[in-house]
């Protein structure tokens, strides 16, 4: 843009220019239209005035003839100055001419004969004897018995008048002249305001003012213009003045000339009209004003609301709706304000529905992939600058694509409604997110819960999606799989997130069992891991998997009464696994409630055959957490001890606290449940976890197990050994029965025999044998017992015999 155009970029400059300059115009043009005018009239009347003037001064100088006329003749009546002519008495004439001259204020007297040779004369140009200067005055007064006329004497003008001196017939003529002088001039300034004079010309072509009303340095100016100007008409400048003139001839004697010179000063006949001009000057000025001020409102008026609408348009392209524009009165701008309120309308609610299409799913309402991606990326930042965790449940409907086909798109539809809804009601906090990402993929954004929070939500959604669904009348089975990852553990950036909820979602998939949080295991740095998954699902189906069992030895009276029964995984290519290699793997995928039904499975049939061989023992099934949460462990534990004819005391149940800490409500619900069937439960690893005995009064359990670091440790170490001693005191007055592991040696059996533990397992027996070795050491044991027993036949049991 160019900085000239800057000014005018401006609506209201631009307006307020144009009407000022229209006003100039249109007063510039009107004011010297007048003024011309004016002037013009000025002018006309002046000459007007001057032609009057002229007049009247020819008037004047009549009426000063006819009275010079009178006084001549009363002169010529006068009996004593016609007795001086009549005796020729020269200066007798004289003196009488001179008295009656200067009654009636005549500057020149003159006598002469009736051949017009001076007799008497007051101009000593003149003198006696000489010519009358004006034969051809004469000559009229001879017709007309006066003569009346503008002579120039000495170069200055003079009004002369003859008449004839009668006795009774003429004997002579008597002249009486005036000169015109500045007096006569002001006396007709007064009457007529016209400025008067007089200027002759000599024989030599001599201009010079005879009279004036103006002041002599003037003249010289007044002499150049009027004396080469002989038009009757003109303008003068005179002092910077300008007048309007006219000009007069007063007499002409051959090359001699007396001009009056008429004038009218042009400023002072203009005087009234330049008030006019002022007033007309003071109209336009405000005129002007006015003008300003109301195209400032005028323009004002347009501007402001133009630059309101412009401001709104802004804040449109800015995306902000939320302001109307203020629609005033009912002209143009106005309908364009309510225009703009009315787009603005429309562009908000088309912005908010393709908002809504961008963002949310139509068949649930639930926000849609983009919206969810868009929150956990703000999530993710959040819980990473904060170091707070944050978790992502990722799912995957069960079966759902046999639902779909084998009921029909439309329920498919109806049953993805539904889950939504169900899960829904599971998130409760606004700042959760629920979110469809997909085909029957759900997502739920825990932004401010970790690990903890996360798993007792999957377990709620297992929980609900366990619950009868119908949909158009039809039962349906819908099972979710659920991958969790907790941020910043899992990832600190949302696309890495997704992948391992995904991945964690699969191993669901794969295992069927609820949900998985992810581990890094899963990821693709250890294919061999995820391929474990599927290992562990054919080690079941090609009983890959075999038990040992460890027997539990009764400290009172040195029997074997149980053995727990311990996994082992006889894998076909890595060979043989202990359970530290691949159960807390499975704890992780959820793997491990398959495994723990096979090992219930194959314990149970393992005690039942050996009840049936005469082997009344007790075994003991390891638990994880993960069994006591997951449906249907209840139900399959009442159909083995069914199928396996096993009656529910002959088996223990080993739980650890921190299994059971996990998600307490459902795993003591579950627990009581298996108690009231008759099932004896033990703590497993007591010590290692929580371990509050306050807490354990609450648990239906019979039995507890000192882990074996303390027990493996209690002759060396004091701490251990206190430890283990209070435990078995605390159990005893709880009425549970302890079991120390970690047997190792017979020290460790003596300390804890004096210390009235119950029952204990370990290495100074045996470690865990197959069932093949394990029966082969009990009949051995029960053999050399037996041979010790019958030794000391007389003696009563010896507690340190027991080795
Ligand atoms: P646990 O339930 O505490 O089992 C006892 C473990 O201590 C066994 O290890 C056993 O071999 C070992 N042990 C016994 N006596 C001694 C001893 O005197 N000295 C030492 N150093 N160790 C002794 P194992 O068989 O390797 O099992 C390890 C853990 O694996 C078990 O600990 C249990 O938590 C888990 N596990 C084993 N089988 C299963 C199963 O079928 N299901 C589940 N859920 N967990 C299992
Ligand atoms: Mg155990
Ligand atoms: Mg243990």
């Amino acid at each position: 843009m160019k900085p000239t155009s800057f000014v005018f970029r401006s609506l209201q400059a631009r307006i307020l220019t144009l009407f000022v300059l229209l006003f100039l115009v249109v007063q510039v043009l009107g004011f010297s239209f007048t003024v011309r005018t004016i002037s013009d009239n000025a002018r006309a009347q002046l000459r007007e005035e001057l032609t009057v003037g002229e007049r009247l001064f020819g008037r004047q100088m009549a009426q000063n003839g006819q009275r010079l006329i009178q006084a001549a003749n009363i002169l010529s009546g006068d009996f004593g100055f016609r007795e001086a002519v009549a005796t020729n008495a020269g200066e007798t004439i004289a003196s009488a001419l001179r008295n009656h001259g200067s009654r009636i204020h005549a500057d020149i007297t003159m006598y002469a004969d009736l051949r017009g040779k001076i007799i008497a004369s007051s101009v000593p140009a003149m003198a006696a004897g000489s010519a009358f200067p004006f034969p051809a005055m004469i000559k009229s007064a001879e017709n007309e018995d006066s003569a009346v006329s503008i002579v120039q004497l000495n170069d200055a003008p003079y009004q002369l008048v003859i008449v004839p001196l009668k006795a009774p017939v003429a004997i002579g003529w008597i002249a009486f002249g005036f000169r015109l002088n500045d007096r006569d001039m002001s006396d007709f300034e007064a009457l007529t305001r016209i400025k008067l004079s007089v200027i002759t010309r000599d024989a030599a072509s001599h201009w010079s003012v005879a009279a004036s009303n103006f002041q002599a340095p003037l003249w010289p100016e007044l002499i150049a213009q009027a004396g080469t100007n002989p038009p009757p008409q003109l303008l003068m400048t005179l002092g910077g003045e300008e007048y309007e003139s006219r000009l007069s001839t007063l007499s002409q004697q051959g090359d001699s000339i007396a001009i009056a010179v008429l004038q009218r000063s042009v400023n002072e006949a203009a005087a009234p009209y330049r008030k006019l001009q002022t007033t007309l000057l003071i109209l336009t000025l405000g005129g002007l004003g006015l003008l300003l001020a109301g195209s400032m409102l005028v323009s004002q008026r347009i501007v402001r609301p133009v630059r309101e609408l412009a401001a709104s348009a802004k804040r449109i392209e800015e995306g902000d709706y939320t302001q109307a524009v203020e629609v005033r009165g009912h002209d143009e701008i106005a309908e364009l304000g309510s225009a703009l309120n009315h787009m603005r309308g429309a562009i908000s609610a088309r912005e908010q529905r393709i908002i809504q299409l961008a963002y949310s799913d139509e068949l649930t309402a639930l926000p849609n992939r983009a919206m969810f991606m868009d929150r956990l990326e703000q999530a993710v930042k959040v819980s990473c600058r904060l170091g707070r965790p944050m978790s992502v449940l990722m799912m995957d409907l069960d079966r759902f694509k046999l639902i779909n086909d084998a009921l029909g798109h439309q329920r498919g539809d109806e049953v993805l409604r539904a889950v939504g809804q169900r899960l829904a009601g599971v998130v409760a906090r606004e700042s959760d997110t629920l979110a469809r990402l997909g085909g029957d993929e759900f997502a739920i954004l825990l932004p401010a819960d970790g690990a903890d929070g996360a798993r007792m939500i999957a377990q709620r959604i297992v929980h609900a999606m366990e619950q009868p669904m119908t949909v158009q009348e039809v039962a349906v089975d819908v099972g979710i799989s659920i991958g969790i990852v907790t941020a910043p553990e899992h990832g600190e950036d949302a696309a890495t997130l997704m992948r391992r909820a995904d991945i964690a979602m699969y191993v669901t998939k794969r295992n069927g069992n609820g949900w998985t949080h992810y581990h890094r295991s899963f990821d693709g740095q250890s294919p061999d891991r995820l391929s474990m998954l599927s290992e562990m699902r054919r080690a079941i189906e090609m009983d890959e998997f075999v038990l040992y069992y460890q027997p539990k030895v009764s400290l009172l009276t040195g029997e074997v009464n149980g053995a727990e029964a311990l996994v082992r995984w006889t894998h076909p290519d890595r060979g043989f696994l202990p359970p530290d290699q691949f159960i807390p793997f499975a704890e992780q995928t959820g793997f491990i409630t398959q495994i723990t039904r096979w090992v219930l499975k194959a314990a149970f049939a393992q005690c039942a055959e050996w009840w049936r061989q005469g082997r009344a023992l007790n075994i003991a099934v390891n638990l994880s957490a993960r069994d006591l949460h997951a449906p249907g462990l209840v139900d399959y534990v009442r159909d083995q001890l069914k199928e396996h004819g096993v009656q529910p005391e002959w088996v223990t149940l080993e739980v650890t606290e921190s299994a059971v800490m996990s998600d307490a409500a459902r795993a003591l619900e579950t627990l009581e449940v298996l108690h009231k069937m008759g099932l004896l439960l033990a703590i497993d690893d007591f010590g290692t976890g929580y371990s509050s005995f306050a807490y354990l009064k609450k648990m239906p359990v019979d039995e507890l197990k000192i882990d074996k670091s303390f027990v493996m440790d209690m002759i060396l170490d004091r701490d251990d050994a206190a430890i283990v001693r209070s435990v078995i005191d605390l159990s005893h007055n709880m009425g549970l029965k302890v079991t120390a592991e970690g047997a190792e040696n017979d020290a460790i059996i003596q300390s804890l025999v004096s210390l009235n533990c119950d029952l204990a397992q370990g290495y100074h027996w045996t470690p865990p044998l197959g069932q093949g070795e394990f029966e082969l050491w009990l009949d051995q044991y029960s053999h050399q017992r037996r041979s010790s027993l019958s030794e000391h036949a007389s003696e009563s049991f010896d507690r340190s015999k027991l080795s």
